[in-house]
């Protein structure tokens, strides 16, 4: 990466009225949570058909032991990473009005970040799949699976959108919204090949902001959404990316 790259990104984030980033499962992979895609991918050791919401209407017990395996053990022991506390500095500092994530994880709001919108829910929070009432996570047994609902002895599932399941409104308003009105967005770590969550960058576009990318390779984005291309880790680019922004802001 060109240190001109890297001053162009700063001064389009310096210079912005309103400027959000879009994160996906790259930001979280120097944490300890592997992506789906690619080769140390999710995907290559799990059938994706398991997280279709048909799937676990049919086989709770089944799909929860996937759940646990796969995010409930690990986050236990995960902390945020640089890049996520990068995105809090930005706030902190005026920079930046919001993150709008496609992980499930909370790792950017344990980092700092208050305005956060969780585009494919949360692993924090569960709901009843009978009486629909809310629990958080934290209180619920995770020994015996399925989890159940302890009003009303439902099957318990993570509050998180499951293939084939709908965005929650309100969360599909709000990022919408600020897409559209954003005059500069930094998408990190992510394929944007999961949709509708993918179009968010693709709105910003259309819309006249500048889009600054960072991921360690190419994706859906790169030379066609993506103004600026800072290609590296995002716990190395995000931190340099911010103090450029803070140095002389
Ligand atoms: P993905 O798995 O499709 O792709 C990961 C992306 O991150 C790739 O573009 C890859 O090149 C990039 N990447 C990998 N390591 C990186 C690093 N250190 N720094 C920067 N970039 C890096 O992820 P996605 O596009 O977010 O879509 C997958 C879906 O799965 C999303 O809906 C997401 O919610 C969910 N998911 C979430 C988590 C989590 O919450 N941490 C983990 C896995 C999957």
């Amino acid at each position: 990466m060109s240190n001109g790259a890297l001053e162009n990104a700063a001064r389009t984030i310096r210079d912005a009225r309103c400027c959000f980033a879009f994160t996906g499962a790259g930001i979280s992979v120097e944490s300890g949570i592997p992506p789906f895609r690619g080769p140390q991918g999710l995907w290559s050791k799990y059938d994706p058909a398991k997280f279709e919401m048909n799937y676990f209407r049919r086989h709770p017990k089944e799909s929860w032991e996937l759940l646990v395996e796969i995010f409930y053990s690990r986050q236990v022991a995960c902390r945020p990473n640089r890049a996520h506390r990068a995105l809090a500095e930005l706030e902190a500092a005026g920079r930046l009005v919001a993150v709008v994530t496609q992980n499930i994880d909370g790792l950017h709001q344990q980092a700092g970040n208050t305005t956060v919108l969780e585009y494919h829910g949360s692993t924090s929070r569960m709901q009843c799949m009978n009486c629909r009432r809310k629990f958080p996570t934290q209180g619920v047994r995770l020994d015996a699976l399925p989890p159940k609902c302890p009003d009303c002895g439902g099957v318990l599932k993570p509050d998180i959108v499951f293939f084939s399941e709908g965005i929650p409104d309100d969360v599909h308003r709000d990022a919408t919204t600020l897409a559209r009105q954003a005059d500069a967005l930094i998408v990190v770590g992510t394929t944007g090949e999961v949709q509708p969550a993918g179009r968010i960058p693709w709105i910003a576009h259309h819309n006249g902001a500048t889009v600054i990318e960072i991921n360690t390779r190419e994706s859906a984005y790169t030379y066609r959404a993506t103004d600026i291309y800072l290609e590296g880790k995002a716990g190395r680019m995000l931190p340099m990316l911010a103090e450029a922004v803070l140095k002389t802001g």
